[in-house]
């Protein structure tokens, strides 16, 4: 190897570190975006979805059922609540479970937003 052969060698080998740092940049910034949400605090496990939250009032979400908006939601039935709705988290009798509609934060399995859909059998 001469001088300039090394020299290309040389200056093509920083090429190619370059770009192994940029892939690795970024498949570590699509790690860090495809990751889940952080997690509420355990103490006291995830927070109960507020009624009167931004998201909850648009979709017209109520901790008990026969309390929505039928108005405002008129394809509400009184059949539909949380608890028979395919996103429910929680597990059959569980007075409440995470919904990912609210980011996991947990819903009144009584209660009901316009996002219900009902359970497969
Ligand atoms: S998506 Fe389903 S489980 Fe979640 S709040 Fe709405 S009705 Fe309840």
């Amino acid at each position: 190897m001469n001088s300039t052969t090394r020299r290309i060698f040389i200056i093509q080998l920083a090429g190619a570190g370059t770009a192994l740092a940029a892939a690795t940049a970024a498949s570590a910034a699509t790690a860090a975006k495809d990751a889940p949400p952080p997690k509420a605090p355990a103490a006291g496990g995830p927070a109960m979805v507020d009624e009167k939250d931004a998201q909850a009032a648009a979709l017209g979400y109520v901790a008990d059922s026969t309390k929505a908006d039928v108005k405002k939601f008129p394809k509400h039935e009184a059949s539909q609540k949380c608890g028979g709705c395919q996103l429910f988290g929680g597990k059959a009798g569980d007075a409440a479970g995470p919904c990912p509609i609210f980011g996991g934060k947990q819903v009144s399995a009584k209660g009901w937003c316009s996002s219900w859909v009902k359970k497969a059998a």
